[in-house]
């Protein structure tokens, strides 16, 4: 069917890049480029006997001049950009400039301030249309799964939802003392940001942290989570009718915070630059280079993680309540490609998004967040493509 371009070989590229392969009747070709090509080869290796024909580059994704010649020269029919949030702009820059097809699974952040916003992304709405190209945001887990489970539970279960809650529980196991299970920069940032819902239009901000419930996850049991700011908060929050509060909580084990809050106080999660040596650092990346790889952590990791959304609305004049979660198991997804369940249950709608462009079953020019879509065939392609779901209208609630 077409060519992709997928910009990026890390934790979740690399589930993208397997799952894309076992779908090569759509992509035919793929192009991995990243800042370190011997990560795209080895990858090319490891897949050699796919029928997806694989090229590798190497691109500094901070250069639009040199995306362009990348695209130009690859001719993707869409660029999936799973390199980090940083990057966002520069290859949506690219994508105008060669009119070609975007998807993304984070939004834009500015190296410099710990900001999780669409606006700079939905500046780029009527640029889009005019250059008659798509730009898909957040196809990952979340953002991405839970946007297509709201726009399923709108379409299907209510007239009006008005209370959403996003549970991301990972019951997964490492066996280190502290790691991330994605990029830790990005991981640290998000957790040691202040906590913020959505509630009767307005942004309510909660310290990091402060907000704690006891959830009991089916197929996992009782674990903490806490209210963070999310991404999706903002678009769902705008896109789902009928919203009067939008919270997201994650779960997060007593060792984890207890390492985090060390970090914290000892300044070493501070995106700050401090000079050391004559050599200007950040202390967040610093700590980045310390940690355990993300990619590393796939055949220790045993566990499952569950994430989902429950809604409350009506229906017909009735209250209703409807919960729709997938459950992934962390060994299972390492046998299958090589990764633990945190990269799968990106990568997989990374590919998903990819490939409802390439497929032409959402299509139109501008700029949308995945929630706008239809979203019956991702939930078909989620079933299909490793990420069941299940549903249950009697769910407990969160207080
Ligand atoms: P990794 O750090 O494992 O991978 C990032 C990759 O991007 C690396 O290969 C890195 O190259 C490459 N890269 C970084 N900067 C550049 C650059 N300037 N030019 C070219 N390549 C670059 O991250 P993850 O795979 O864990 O995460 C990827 C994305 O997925 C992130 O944006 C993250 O926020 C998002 N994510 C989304 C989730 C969701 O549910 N929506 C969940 C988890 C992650 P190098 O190898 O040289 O470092």
């Amino acid at each position: 069917m077409g060519k992709a371009l997928i910009i990026g070989c890390g934790g979740v590229a690399g589930v993208a890049i397997h799952k894309c392969c076992q779908n090569s009747d759509v992509f035919e070709e793929i192009c991995i480029a990243s800042r370190t090509k011997s990560k795209c080869d080895a990858l090319k290796e490891k897949l050699k006997g796919s029928k997806t024909k694989i090229k590798t580059a190497e691109v500094n994704a901070d250069n639009v001049e040199e995306l362009i010649a990348l695209i130009n020269d690859f001719q993707p029919d869409v660029v999936l950009n799973l390199a980090l949030p940083y990057q966002d702009l520069t290859i949506m820059d690219a994508c105008l400039a060669t009119k070609t097809n975007y998807v993304d699974t984070a939004n834009y952040e500015p190296l410099d301030t710990a900001k999780f916003e669409y606006k700079w992304q939905w500046a780029y709405r009527e640029k889009f249309k005019e250059a008659g190209i798509t730009a898909l945001l957040g196809s990952g887990f979340d953002p991405g799964v839970t946007g297509v489970f709201s726009a399923y539970a709108m379409k299907h279960y209510f007239d009006e939802i008005h209370y959403i809650d996003i549970l991301d529980c990972n019951a997964g196991d490492h066996g280190y003392p502290f790691a991330t299970n994605f990029n830790p920069e990005i991981n640290i940032r998000e957790v040691s940001a202040n906590g913020s819902y959505w509630e009767n239009g307005t942004w309510v901000e909660t310290r990091p942290m402060e907000i704690k419930r006891v959830y009991n996850f089916p197929e996992i049991g009782e674990k903490d989570m806490y209210l963070l700011h999310h991404e999706e908060l903002e678009s769902l929050g705008l896109n789902i009718k009928g919203i009067k509060r939008i919270r997201f909580f994650m779960t997060f084990g007593q060792s984890y915070l207890t390492h985090l809050k060390c970090l914290e106080n000892v300044g070493m999660t501070s995106i700050e630059p401090i000079e050391y040596e004559g050599k200007q650092i950040v202390p967040l990346q610093f700590l980045k280079a310390v940690l355990p790889d993300p990619a590393s952590l796939g055949p220790r990791t045993v566990g499952k993680t569950n994430i989902g959304c429950i809604f409350r609305g009506i229906k017909d004049g009735k209250e209703k309540t409807y919960y729709v979660y997938n459950v992934c198991d962390h060994q299972e997804c390492y046998k299958e490609v090589g990764s633990q369940a945190i990269s799968y249950t990106t990568g997989v709608p990374a590919m998903i998004g990819a490939m409802m462009l390439m497929k032409g079953i959402w299509k139109g020019p501008g700029v949308f967040n995945i929630e706008e879509f239809d979203p019956d065939p991702f939930m078909d392609a989620l079933n299909q493509w490793g990420l069941p779901w299940k549903e249950s209208f009697d769910p407990e609630l969160v207080e």
